[in-house]
């Protein structure tokens, strides 16, 4: 610069030729020009430009330099003269120096205009007077520097951004006491607290229930070793709502360091695992649990790798062959332990793996001490990608005691077979619906038919047909309702002969009481039967033959009462009077025993004619009355209806419901007759206060030839007899007849009868 200043010339600017140039411009000139440092000068009132070679740099390729040398500034500088001519006459003015620093003055240089940033002080020059002849610029360009620091900046704000931004928790922890400096909002929402509750506060006061978690403690130790820390799936307590949650974490406390290598802060990253650490744990439970399962079920387990032909196996598969545990296994034995009895319905088992993908077996096996026992395989086949089977998984089960109890059962159902077979008696079993599906040998030997009478209630045809009737309904009803059944019925033999049979079934029931299945028998009562019918035959017979005898004595006995009445002959009224009696009892039990014949014989004929029910009541118990004065007969009449209705029969019935009071009630002197409407039936009821009857004989008075037995009931005289006739009266008139009684209170005996409408 000191050549092109030298060389320039000078004789048309405002300072003329050098020669000319005043001492102060001088000495300024020589300071400026030897110094390192960039200067530039404004000279007089032109402002003449002077510079060095350290200022140089500062213009630039093809831009000012050398051109504004000694050009006036508003000429040199025309891009920023209105920015720096301000201070420089301000300089001119106060005389004080002015300081600027980082200031943006672009320049034309370098073929453009460009942005360049100084740092810059003015200050004045004075003439040999004392005056303000220029203005030094001492300058230096700091554009690099600016560019620099707003690059850091720059930096420093990506950095916080990219925090805040991160799809990640993190935060920045300052200082000792980890003051929140920054957190982004997917850490604000992991610690449940907003912005202003933590940032610029220390994290355990802005997030206390953090505290006592041990998480100081790893900060305090990242701050002391600058050693980064890593925690996986850490459970973290952390607030929610006001209760405190279980959140399983990774996070990162990773120490930030100044120059020196000191930790000033602690940068810190989570992720949230929880709902996959939870799931996880889910999945181990429920894998425990299954093992829990599988050990109770007490299955072995086993696994088979198709291609390597290798299988692993469970403890519990090891003992169910025999073993103490898998480690005593050796799966080249398990081949020739399987017994060779099942070898067909394991291979069949394995062909059908191929098919279906699941295998299924049941087979005998040796244990190595020679015993037998059972196991029951199960397995599915799973496939590779290709589709080629590539592993099986599948259990045993030790069904030893299953096959015990079901050979047992076999043997047990063969012995009960067998029985059933040898007995000569019919033995048949029924299902639940109803169905035959069993009968003995004996049903095929009498009947000559062969098991197709299994088939579409077959066996029906084997009955007579007028009782199959009342078979089927008797069946159908102990099905129904579970009562036992019982019947009596014809079954053809196979010469074409009918014999008597009394069937009787009962039904058999699980624990839970539900009807598994019927067995009945059915006996030959034949002979019996036919004995019976011999017996009614000659009951009737020799009651018909006593009848007339009976009935002239009968007659005599009334003609002597009638011709000695007025004798005072004591002992022949008293020999009239029992025989009267006892001719009177001997009738009844004559025309009831003929009545009993005419039953069975089924030749009961009524006569019916329509009568009030009351006036024959009202006739039977003065009847009674008269010849037992002892007892008092209360009638109660509630209503009179009219019955349609044999009248000698239910007459006999009423008479033998009073005899029956008055006979067991020795002690109590009262019989109450009642008759009421109900249910558009009439029911006569007849209650003493007598003997009373237990509950197990109250059905069964009814009864042919029933009596009951006692030491009491043997001082009453009778047949048991009266009551079966009268519930065969009522039944015939389509009534109901019924007891209820009390042993030792008395009883109350009813019926009734439909009301002729
Ligand atoms: P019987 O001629 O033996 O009285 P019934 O057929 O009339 O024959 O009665 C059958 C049985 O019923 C009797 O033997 C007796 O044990 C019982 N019985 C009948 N009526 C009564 C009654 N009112 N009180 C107690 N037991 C009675």
């Amino acid at each position: 610069m000191e050549r092109l200043i030298r060389e320039k010339d000078w004789s048309k600017t405002s300072v003329g030729n050098p020669v000319g140039w005043p001492q102060s411009l001088r000495t300024a000139l020589s300071i400026v020009l030897s110094s390192k440092f960039p200067g530039f000068i404004f000279w007089g009132k032109d402002h003449l430009c002077f510079y060095n070679d350290a200022y140089r740099p500062s213009l630039g390729n093809e831009g000012k330099h050398p051109n504004i040398l000694g050009q006036m500034g508003k000429d040199a500088w025309p891009e920023i003269w209105d920015i720096i001519y301000p201070l420089i006459n301000q300089v001119f003015i106060t005389g004080l120096s002015t300081w600027s620093e980082d200031q943006l003055i672009p320049i034309y240089r370098n073929g453009k205009i460009e942005d360049v940033y100084w740092t810059f002080s003015y200050s004045p020059i004075f003439d040999e007077s004392d005056s303000i002849a220029g203005v030094l610029t001492t300058c230096v360009e700091t554009t690099k520097d600016v560019y620099a620091r707003r690059q850091l900046e720059r930096a420093n704000k990506q950095y916080y951004e990219n925090i805040m931004q991160a799809p990640v928790a993190m935060c920045i922890f300052k200082g000792r006491d980890y003051i929140v400096e920054i957190a982004n909002e997917m850490m604000l929402e992991l610690w449940g607290k907003n912005a202003s509750e933590v940032l610029n506060k220390p994290i355990f006061e802005g997030l206390p229930e953090a505290k006592d978690q041990g998480l100081e403690d790893l900060m305090n130790q990242v701050f002391t070793t600058g050693i980064k820390f890593e925690a996986f799936e850490r459970p973290v307590l952390l607030p929610r709502n006001g209760v405190l949650e279980t959140f399983y974490l990774n996070f990162v406390y990773q120490p930030v360091k100044d120059e020196e290598g000191k930790v000033i802060s602690i940068f810190a990253m989570a992720t949230d695992l929880t709902p996959q650490v939870l799931s996880k744990q889910k999945i181990i439970e429920s894998e425990d649990r299954l093992k829990i399962v599988i050990d109770a079920s007490r299955l072995g387990v086993w696994e088979y790798d198709v291609k390597e032909k290798k299988g692993i196996f469970s403890d519990r598969y090891a003992q169910i062959f025999g073993f103490e545990n898998r480690d005593k296994l050796d799966s080249t034995k398990i081949i020739k332990l399987l017994h060779p009895d099942e070898e067909a319905i394991r291979s069949a088992a394995n062909n059908k793996v191929i098919e279906t993908g699941y295998l299924n077996y049941e087979t005998k096996i040796f244990w190595e001490d020679g015993s037998i026992h059972w196991i029951e395989a199960n397995g599915k086949l799973f496939y590779d990608e290709d589709n080629n089977p590539a592993k099986m998984i599948g259990t045993i089960k030790d069904i030893t005691n299953e096959k015990k109890y079901e050979k047992d059962l076999v043997e047990r159902e063969e012995k009960f077979r067998l029985l059933a077979n040898e007995m000569p008696q019919f033995v048949w079993i029924g299902n639940t619906k109803g169905i035959l599906t069993y009968f003995n040998k004996s049903v095929y030997k009498y009947t000559g038919l062969d098991e197709s009478i299994l088939e579409n209630n077959g066996w029906a045809e084997i009955v007579h047909p007028d009782d199959r009737e009342i078979n089927f309904k008797l069946w159908k009803d102990a099905v129904k309702t579970g009562n036992d059944f019982l019947c009596e019925h014809r079954f053809v033999r196979k010469d074409g002969q009918y014999r008597w049979q009394l069937s009787r079934a009962k039904p058999f029931k699980d624990d839970q009481g539900n009807i598994k299945m019927w067995v009945g028998t059915s006996t030959d009562i034949h002979d019996i039967k036919e004995l019976d019918q011999q017996k009614d035959f000659f009951i009737s017979m020799a009651s018909h033959e006593l009848k007339t005898p009976i009935t002239s004595v009968k007659g005599y006995v009334q003609l002597l009462s009638n011709k000695y009445k007025n004798s005072n002959d004591a002992f022949l009224n008293n020999a009239l009077n029992i025989l009267n009696k006892q001719v009177v009892t001997l009738t009844t039990l004559v025309s009831d025993l003929l009545d009993v014949s005419k039953i069975n014989m089924g030749s009961l004929l009524l006569r019916k004619t329509k009568f009030a029910i009351n006036d024959l009541v009202e006739d039977v118990i003065e009847e009674i009355q008269h010849i037992n004065q002892k007892h008092q007969i209360i009638f109660c009449k509630e209503a009179n209806s009219k019955v349609f209705a044999d009248r000698e029969n239910i007459a006999q019935v009423l008479v033998n419901f009073l005899t029956n009071a008055v006979k067991y009630s020795p002690g109590s002197l009262n019989v109450e007759v009642k008759s009421s409407v109900i249910n558009n039936r009439v029911r006569i009821s007849v209650k003493d206060k007598g003997i009373g009857l237990k509950e197990e004989d109250r059905k069964k008075v009814f009864e042919r030839f029933y009596r009951v037995e006692g030491k009491n009931e043997k001082t009453f005289p009778g047949f048991g007899i009266g009551l079966f006739i009268a519930s065969e009266i009522i039944r015939k008139h389509n009534g109901k007849i019924w007891v209820d009684s009390k042993i030792g209170e008395g009883s109350t005996f009813y019926f009734e009868l439909p009301i002729e409408a």
